[in-house]
């Protein structure tokens, strides 16, 4: 049944044939093995069979240790949108910014990855209950999975873990166990429940069952897929190799027990045997600071993290404190394949890059995912991230629903229709309601940039933030005018123009006694020399870089200006 794959030992190098049922080596007892195939045979058969198979996470079933082809529980998991990211890339300044956006799984997270692909394997090996320990993801996309085969689960589940999710988890029936505890204690009571249960229960593994590990790797698949399509084969002309498909150099992920990142260089290395590519990405896993145990062994050279007992962060979903020998495999991966780093953000730093997400690409996530993408921001101002750099990000799961915290008070603006007088027409109440939530006259903000793209990026971060009369102008002359005509507040103003610059713009304002006045902010993605400064110097009030600045500082900026204005 299994006969397209053997089951390797990482401690003795055995190789055995492949049983869902089998977790051990049986040449030394091993717990930890890995599913290897003949890969040369399989990538030949692959590129003639892909273009005529569906985009899920079945397309590769040659290297996944079911023995269906397309399970009957499949509800269309994998086969995710690789969406570029062309606002955030070009506020960072990064123009070949990917997104993986795992949140269109059927639970909303990439969980329904593994949980697929092993609940597939647990109906094969008539396996009728399970037990797993969670963080919240991995028991709402179990939920549903062995909902759909016939399987009973018991979700054991640290208190931390949002009710929603909690509820999310009970509507399809799950034994639900909530454990006042860390997560990593969480797992050893399931652990425990599942050795006194016995018969016919089934324990999750993790990162040791291979049915799990061999799910992440298919995010790697795709992504050299869908990377070719967007830009094309690799180029021949600097590539000697010549392989058909392309690899990021950089792959990001927010990660908690790291299951992820290891599977994800497997299914890199896997390509690179089937000489569909040539190269392995950097990983970068980021962690949030208050549980950050592979960060601080990373930087130290330590090969075994030590755990971190009690983790201080309220990101429940990445709150595994003491990764084990994942954060070994994971380091031995990257040393030997395309390096890369473990970085850690703050909790706040994370929640703002949920907002900026959410107002710059449309893409609500949950504040796990949003550890990634605060991970990207430090890693592209501090240089490790190179502008020309292909990079995938991983947008993990979906916020449902919107945690208070994140979005703070001031969300909803409250309208009541007054119960109306018998005298008065209908229509008025209602104006006179909408009246009070726009006031007569907004400040008003010119933006002069010659790129079409910039100005409606700047445009976009006004109009998400706050309310103002935004004014666009394409070049110096038309600004100058702009400022003649309308009673600007203040200018965003670009110094790079075609014909007349932000230079000449500024002379001809603080010339004019009529313009002089207006306050401006110069957004420039030139580096300036000393004697450029100093022609700024002292006439604007304040000079950002293109690529350094997020959406809500220059917000903050602005409004900066105008309350100085009206004081
Ligand atoms: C599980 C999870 C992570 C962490 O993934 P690992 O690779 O297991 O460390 C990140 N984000 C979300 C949304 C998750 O559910
Ligand atoms: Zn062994």
């Amino acid at each position: 049944m299994y006969s397209h794959l053997v089951a390797e030992c990482l401690d003795c190098g055995h190789q055995a044939s492949y049983s869902p049922k089998d977790s051990t080596c049986p040449n030394c007892g091993g717990g930890w093995r890995e599913a290897r195939y003949d890969y040369k045979s399989i990538g030949e058969k692959l590129l003639k069979e892909l273009p005529a198979r569906p985009f899920d996470i079945w397309r590769f079933h040659d290297l996944l240790p079911i023995s269906e082809h397309q399970p009957i529980i499949s509800m269309g998991e994998g086969g995710t949108p690789l969406l570029k990211a062309t606002n955030l890339g070009s506020m960072l300044g990064i123009p070949y910014l990917y997104i993986k956006d795992e949140r269109q799984n059927p639970t909303g997270s990439f969980k329904d990855r593994q949980a697929s692909i092993t609940v597939a394997s647990l109906k094969e090996a008539g396996i009728t209950e399970t037990v797993l320990a969670s963080t919240g993801n991995v028991a709402i996309s179990y939920s549903a999975y062995t909902s759909r085969a016939g399987i009973k689960l018991w979700a054991f589940l640290t208190s931390l873990v949002p009710s929603e999710k909690m509820r999310e988890v009970a509507i399809y029936g799950t034994q639900v166990i909530k454990v006042t505890a860390s997560y990593d204690q969480t797992k050893k009571l399931a652990a425990e429940f599942a050795e006194q249960r016995q018969q016919g229960s089934y324990l999750d593994r993790g990162v040791r069952s291979i049915p799990a590990l061999e799910s992440m790797k298919t995010m790697a698949f795709e992504i050299s897929e869908q990377l070719t399509a967007a830009l094309g084969p690799p180029d021949s002309d600097t590539d000697l190799s010549q392989v058909p498909w392309r690899v990021p150099d950089w792959y990001i992920q927010a990660v908690s027990g790291g299951m992820g990142p290891v599977g994800v260089l497997k299914g890199f290395e896997e390509l690179r045997e089937m000489d569909l590519t040539d190269r392995i990405p950097a990983a970068a896993s980021i962690q949030p600071a208050g549980c950050a145990p592979m960060v601080h062994a990373w930087k130290q050279n330590l090969d075994v993290a030590e755990p971190v007992l009690s983790p201080r962060t309220h990101i429940a979903t990445l709150a595994t404190g003491d990764p084990g020998r994942t954060y070994t495999l994971l380091r031995e991966r990257m040393l030997r394949g395309g390096g890369g780093t473990f970085e850690s953000v703050t909790d706040e730093e994370a929640f703002r890059a949920i907002h900026v997400l959410a107002k710059m690409e449309g893409l609500s996530m949950e504040p796990a995912s949003a550890v990634a993408f605060a991970g990207l921001i430090k890693m592209v101002r501090s240089g490790q991230i190179k502008p020309d750099e292909v990079v995938v990000v991983n947008m993990t799961g979906h916020t449902m629903p919107v945690e208070k915290t994140i979005l703070g008070e001031g969300w909803v603006q409250d309208i009541e229709i007054p119960e109306k007088p018998p005298e008065e027409k209908p229509e008025e109440g209602l104006l006179s309601a909408l009246s009070r939530i726009t006031p007569k006259r907004y400040s008003s903000v010119a933006i002069v940039d010659d790129h079409p793209h910039a100005r409606r990026l700047i445009r976009r971060i006004l109009q998400s933030q706050g309310e103002y009369t935004i004014f666009e102008a394409s070049n110096g002359r038309e600004a100058v005018e702009l400022a003649q005509k309308e009673e600007l507040d203040v200018m965003v103003l670009d110094l790079m123009m075609p014909e007349m610059d932000g230079f000449s713009v500024l002379d001809a304002l603080k010339t004019d006694e009529k313009t002089a006045s207006i306050a401006v902010i110069v957004v420039t993605a030139k580096t300036l020399t000393s004697a450029e400064k100093a022609r700024l110097r002292g006439r604007i009030h304040s000079l950002m870089q293109k690529g350094e600045f997020l959406d809500d500082e220059l917000v903050e900026e602005i409004d900066s200006l105008l309350q100085n204005e009206s004081n």
